[in-house]
C-alpha cells in the first residue's frame, strides 16, 4: 500500500480525533499536522488534544511511523540577530519534539531557516550552533527532518550541498534526516523530472537512507524562480506523470509522501489527488468535479 497522506488541520473541538477521521475519509496512509498555529508559540495543553481517541481511530490503518509533525514555521534558527527571541525558538523546538512524541510522531519536519542576508554558510553555523545548543541532551525519540527549501529570501537547505552541510556538521548526525518537498527543488532549480539524476544527487550527498518525508506538491512557477507557491497535482509545471514517479518509487516506499497542496474553491483536494496518484491514472479537469 502506497503511503501517502496530505497536511491536515488539528483543530477543536475534538482534535486529534478529527485529525484522525478527516485522513481516514480522504483515504489516506500516511498525515501530517502542525501540532498548534504555525506562526505564534500559544499551545493548547496535550491532554485537551484527544490522542487517545484519535489513535484508537488511526488503529491498523495509519501507522505510527507514517505521522509526521510539522514544526511551526516562525522557528528560524539561522540568524542570532535577535538572542532574547532566539532563545525562545531554541525552546520552543525542544517542546515541539517532545509535543510530536506526545503524538508518536517518528518525525518532525523542520525548516531550516533564513539567513537574513548573512549568506548561506553564516547561517548554516547559526543553525549548528542552535542545534547544539537545543538538542546536547536530547534523549527523545523523534527525529528532526530537515525541509529541502526553494531559496527565496535567505532561506538556507535550498541545495542538497547545504542540506548534507548541515547534517554532517552537527555533532549527533543520527537525529537528523530530510524532508524532499518537490515543489521547493523545482523552484530551487532542481529538474525533478529526472528522478534517477535526483537519487544520484541525494547518493552523492547525504545518502538516500536519510529521507525520511517527502513533500509532494505541484509548483506554480517554473524551475529555478524561487517562489514556493503550491500547486495543485497536475496543475503546476511539474505535472502529474513525474509526480506520480516520485510517489510509486520503489526507494520510497517506506517514506511517508504528504501533499500539501492548495484548497480549491474552499475544498480539500487530497481525496482525489490520492486516488489518481494511488491508481496511477490523471483524471483531466478533477479540480471542477470536486
Ligand atoms: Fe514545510
Ligand atoms: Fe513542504
Ligand atoms: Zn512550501
Amino acid at each position: 500500500m502506497m503511503l501517502i497522506g496530505s497536511h491536515l488541520p488539528l483543530s477543536g473541538p475534538l482534535y486529534f480525533e478529527e485529525t484522525a477521521k478527516l485522513a481516514l475519509s480522504f483515504g489516506e496512509t500516511a498525515m501530517m499536522f502542525y501540532t498548534g498555529a504555525p506562526q505564534n508559540s500559544r499551545r493548547l495543553p496535550l491532554d485537551k488534544m484527544r490522542i487517545g481517541e484519535g489513535d484508537a481511530v488511526l488503529e491498523g490503518k495509519i501507522a505510527l511511523s507514517s505521522r509526521v509533525v510539522h514544526a511551526p514555521y516562525i522557528i528560524n534558527l539561522a540568524n542570532r540577530g535577535d538572542l532574547d527571541k532566539l532563545k525562545a525558538m531554541e525552546g520552543f523546538l525542544r517542546s515541539e519534539l517532545e509535543r510530536a512524541a506526545r503524538f508518536s510522531a517518528p518525525i518532525l519536519v523542520l525548516h531550516p531557516g533564513s539567513h537574513l542576508g548573512l549568506g548561506s554558510e553564516a547561517g548554516i553555523k547559526n543553525l549548528l550552533l542552535s542545534l547544539e545548543e537545543t538538542l546536547a541532551d536530547y534523549r527523545g525519540r523523534t527525529r528532526i527532518a530537515l525541509e529541502t527549501m526553494a531559496g527565496k529570501g535567505g532561506e538556507i537547505g535550498r541545495s542538497f550541498e547545504e542540506i548534507a552541510a548541515i547534517i554532517n556538521g552537527f555533532s549527533r548526525p543520527e537525529l537528523l534526516s530530510v524532508t524532499l518537498d518537490t515543489c521547493h527543488l523545482n523552484d530551487a532549480g532542481y529538474d525533478v523530472s529526472d528522478l534517477p539524476g535526483i537519487k544520484s544527487e541525494i547518493e552523492r550527498t547525504f545518502g538516500i537512507r536519510k529521507v525520511a518525508c517527502i513533500h509532494l506538491n505541484d509548483s506554480k512557477n517554473p524551475r529555478a524562480s524561487h517562489k514556493d507557491r503550491h500547486e495543485n497535482i497536475g496543475y503546476g509545471t511539474i505535472g502529474f506523470a513525474t509526480l506520480e514517479k516520485w510517489a510509486s518509487d520503489p526507494d520510497f516506499a517506506d517514506v511517508p509522501k504528504i501533499l500539501e497542496t492548495p484548497y480549491y474553491k474552499e475544498k480539500p483536494p487530497y481525496g482525489t489527488e490520492i486516488a489518481m496518484l494511488r491508481s496511477g491514472v490523471y483524471v483531466e479537469g478533477w479540480r471542477e468535479r470536486l
